[in-house]
């Protein structure tokens, strides 16, 4: 970080412009809206900075810049014309510990002015640390775009209840839900179209009617792992949530977007880990729940695709807890679209079945001969660990030696790979290319499409397409 931000209360404090021209003017309006008590000396003035004179706004010198001015000044500000004399000021400033900016001469600066938003009293102030104004100009008209005017009034009368929401609501939690309430609230739409009377009579309502929020869970798919295939609302409910109760598929930079203060606990276990697991983990979203809190319940890929969404709902429903369940993209979707393969094509699949790798719960198995159609395209969670008895019993079924399969390993991911080849090498493929969870495996003519419609690794450098093994040999 080459320059630190922060903020700094000028109010009253006595800062010194060398200068009177219009850069100083510039330098002093903005000085005078935090409220310095300015000082300028200068052989010429701009007209304004006589009428500020004038209003008592500003004190004038009219002569040289003499280093006893320096004398009990907080920042000094050299805006003159004259190389010179700015690097006396410069010197002189800096020899007594002053902070000093030089206008248009970074090298003698000690700080820098940001650019600013202000809807005070937020403050927005960016700087590019002088590499890249336009930049900086550019982003600056975004955010003026972005944050509306009646930012600052609302902030302002928060700000004058801060103290009452402090003395009613006792915890953390029961504070920020109601100022979240507060934000989405006609308050704000009141202050929007200017009647600050209103805004406050109904903030003050909200505050007096305030009952203790009830827990919530939100059942919430994070899709595959790219954060930018969230959802809209998913983000939402991470941003909501007062915890997050997330499983191992969710991404590190998925979780990298959950509210900032959000307790994070993490109950996923690998393949293996069975119902205890799964108990404790409906156990904790019912307490956690029931001591009021909101819930974000994030999900790999979609809650209610091999997700048991519907089992930690269930468990919710005797203890009548509010839920929502917010649906996201499915490995099957998400990974065959980030390896280039498309489900279902006119000419290759008419059919998709999507099933898991996994036996059931009786231990019976799936009717195989319908998963052996020609012209439908199989996907299969979880099922790297089963793979050689998948591959065996479709074969058995019928379905040709030939066919074409894929492996998605970490797909949508930086580290996706995507290894293709025929049925009868599914289980040898995923033993030679040693496949870690999590894999999804493809299988049907479908894949045959994926070396012309592969995307995501042209653009991603970390992404290997392995070559399939038949090719190799
Ligand atoms: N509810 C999830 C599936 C959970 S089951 C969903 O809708 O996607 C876990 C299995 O999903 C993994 O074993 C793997 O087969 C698959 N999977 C999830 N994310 C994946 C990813 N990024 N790449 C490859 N497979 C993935």
């Amino acid at each position: 970080m080459q320059y630190l931000p922060i903020f700094a209360d000028l109010n009253a404090k006595s800062v010194l412009l060398v200068g009177g021209g219009h850069v100083a003017l510039r330098k002093a309006r903005t000085l005078l809206q935090a409220g310095a008590a300015l000082t300028v000396v200068s052989k010429e003035f701009a007209e304004e900075f006589i009428e500020w004179q004038a209003q008592q706004r500003v004190q004038l010198i009219q002569g040289e810049f003499a280093e006893s001015l320096l004398a009990e000044q907080w920042l000094v500000l050299a805006a003159t014309d004259d190389d010179e004399l700015n690097a006396r000021v410069h010197q002189a400033a800096t020899a007594r510990q002053i902070w000093v900016n030089t206008v248009d001469d970074q090298d003698k600066c000690e700080f820098i002015f940001p650019s600013i938003i202000d809807r005070s009293p937020i403050l927005v102030a960016i700087s590019s640390g002088g590499s890249a104004p336009v930049l900086v100009r550019r982003l600056r008209e975004k955010l003026e775009t972005l944050l509306p005017q009646h930012l600052g009034p609302l902030a302002r009368l928060v700000g004058k209840f801060r103290r009452k929401v402090q003395d009613k609501l006792d915890n953390f939690a029961e504070r920020r839900q109601f100022y979240e309430r507060v934000f989405n609230s006609k308050v704000v739409s009141l202050l929007q179209t200017e009647q600050p009377e209103a805004a406050e009579t109904e903030l003050a309502d909200m505050l007096a009617g305030h009952q203790p929020s009830q827990g919530e869970v939100f059942v919430v798919g994070a899709g595959p792992g790219d954060p930018e295939l969230l959802t809209l609302k998913a983000l939402q409910c991470m941003q909501q949530a007062d915890v997050i109760v997330y499983d191992y598929l969710v991404s590190a930079p998925i979780l990298a977007l959950v509210r900032r203060d959000a307790e994070l606990i993490c109950v996923g276990k690998k393949a293996g880990a069975h119902s205890v697991q799964q108990e404790h983990t409906n156990q904790l979203l019912v307490e956690l729940a029931l001591a009021g809190k909101k819930v974000c319940r994030l999900k790999g890929g979609d809650p209610f695709i091999f997700g048991r969404g519907a089992e930690e709902i269930e468990a919710l429903l005797p203890h009548q807890i509010k839920f929502q369940v917010v649906p996201g993209i499915t490995a099957a979707a998400g990974c065959a679209a980030y390896a280039g393969i498309p489900l279902t094509h006119r000419d290759h699949a008419q059919t998709v079945q999507i099933v898991t790798g996994h036996c059931q719960k009786d231990g019976k198995e799936p009717d195989w001969h319908s998963l052996s159609r020609p012209q439908q395209t199989l996907v299969i969670y979880m099922g790297l660990m089963k793979s050689a008895h998948i591959q065996q019993q479709l074969l058995q079924a019928g379905r040709s030696p030939q066919t074409p399969v894929a492996i998605l390993e970490n797909g949508t991911r930086p580290e996706q790979r995507v290894v293709t080849g025929q049925l009868a090498d599914l289980a040898m493929l995923i033993q030679q290319h040693q496949i870690q969870s999590p894999a999804l495996l493809v299988i049907g003519e479908v894949v045959s499409l994926q070396s012309q419609l592969a995307w995501y690794g042209a653009q991603s450098p970390q992404t290997v397409f392995s070559q399939p093994i038949a090719s190799l040999n």
